[in-house]
C-alpha cells in the first residue's frame, strides 16, 4: 500500500495558491511533511482526509481514489487534526467510547475491548475517568492518537502534533507514534525539524504550495555534505554577511549570531566546516538556496 499524489493543486477564493501541482509518493511507515507556517501542509492534509476539495490532481491510496471515493477513504483513515476539539466535560473513556460507536464499532463487548486497549496503549488508562478539560497538551495529543487508531486505519494523518508540547510530552508522543505499525502510511505534518529527524524514514519539504524536496532524510543530508560552513560574527556584521553569502540560518549563541552558509568552497576567513543537520537542509530549501527537486 502506498499513497500516490499527482499534480494536486488548490487555490483559495482569496487567490492564495496553497498547493501548486504537488506530486508525491508516500510509502508505508512514518513520512514527514515539513514546511514553515503557511506552506500548505494543512491544506494537503485536509484534502487527503476528505475534508476539503482539490482544484486539480489525483491521490490514490492503493486502489482507492482518495478524491472521489470519500466513504472508502474514511473507513481506513485515522486523522488527528491541528485543533482537536473534544467535549471537555466528558471523561476520556466516555469520549473514546462515543467515537468508537460513531466509527461503527457497535458491538458493546467489542467496543469495550477496543477502548480499553487504546487507553492502555496511549498510557491514559489511569486517567480514563478524568474529564478531558483537565488534560495537559501532551495528554490531549495522546488521546487524539487513541481516537485516530480506532478501526485499524491504513492511512494516519497527524497535523502539527507536537506544537505546544513540552520536551517530556513530546518524547512520550514520539514513542507512541513509533509504535504504530510499519504497514500503515503515517503522514506527520510539522514545521518542527526535530519531529522529522527523530521519527521519519521519508520526508518532503514544501513551501508556498510547492514541493521542494522528496526523499530520505539521509539523502537530503548527503546532498549538502561538505557544503555547510559556520561562523560566529558580531550582530552589526549580520547584514553584510547576508548580502555577501548564501546565509541559510542564523542563531544566537551566548548573544552572538552564529551563521550557517552553504557553499561549495570555504566562503572566507573564520568559517569552519559544520556537520550538516536536517535544519540546514530545511533552511537551504526554504531560503531558495537549493534548487527544487522533482519528486
Ligand atoms: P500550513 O498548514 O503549512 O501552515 P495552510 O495549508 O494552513 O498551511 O495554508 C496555506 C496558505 O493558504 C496560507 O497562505 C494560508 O493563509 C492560506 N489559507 C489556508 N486556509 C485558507 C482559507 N480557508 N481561505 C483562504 N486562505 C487560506
Amino acid at each position: 500500500m502506498q499513497l500516490v499524489i499527482n499534480g494536486l493543486s488548490k487555490t483559495y477564493g482569496n487567490g492564495v495558491k496553497a498547493l501548486d501541482n504537488v506530486s508525491l509518493t508516500i510509502p508505508t511507515g512514518m513520512f514527514g511533511l515539513l514546511g514553515p507556517n503557511g506552506a500548505g501542509k494543512s491544506t494537503l492534509m485536509r484534502i487527503l482526509a476528505t475534508l476539503q476539495e482539490a482544484d486539480a490532481g489525483t491521490a490514490m491510496l492503493g486502489d482507492i481514489d482518495v478524491l472521489k471515493q470519500k466513504d472508502e477513504v474514511r473507513k481506513v483513515l485515522g486523522y488527528l487534526p491541528q485543533e482537536f476539539g473534544v467535549y471537555p466535560r466528558v471523561s476520556a473513556y466516555q469520549m473514546l467510547d462515543h467515537i468508537a460507536l460513531l466509527k461503527g464499532v457497535i458491538n458493546n463487548a467489542e467496543r469495550k475491548a477496543v477502548v480499553e486497549a487504546l487507553l492502555q496503549k496511549v498510557n491514559l488508562w489511569e486517567h480514563r475517568k478524568r474529564r478531558l478539560a483537565g488534560f495537559s497538551g501532551g495528554m490531549k495529543q495522546r488521546f487524539g492518537i487513541a481516537q485516530s487508531l480506532i478501526g485499524e486505519p491504513k492511512l494516519i494523518i497527524v497535523d502539527e502534533p507536537t506544537a505546544g508540547l513540552d520536551p517530556g510530552e513530546r518524547n512520550r508522543f514520539y514513542n507512541l507514534l513509533t509504535e504504530i505499525g510499519e504497514n500503515v502510511v503515517v503522514i506527520l505534518s510539522t514545521h518542527i525539524v526535530q519531529d522529522v529527524q527523530e521519527l521519519c524514514s521519508n520526508m518532503a519539504i514544501i513551501n508556498k504550495g510547492q514541493l521542494l524536496f522528496a526523499g530520505a532524510p539521509n539523502d537530503a543530508l548527503h546532498a549538502v555534505k561538505g557544503k555547510i560552513w559556520e561562523k560566529s560574527i558580531a550582530k552589526s556584521e549580520l547584514e553584510n554577511y547576508n548580502a555577501a553569502h548564501a546565509v541559510i540560518s542564523n542563531k544566537l549563541i551566548a548573544g552572538r549570531p552564529v551563521i550557517h552558509v552553504i557553499s561549495d568552497v570555504k566562503p572566507g576567513d573564520g568559517f569552519v566546516p559544520a556537520e550538516p543537520t536536517l535544519e540546514d537542509v530545511f533552511f537551504s530549501h526554504i531560503n531558495g538556496v537549493l534548487n527544487p527537486v522533482a519528486a
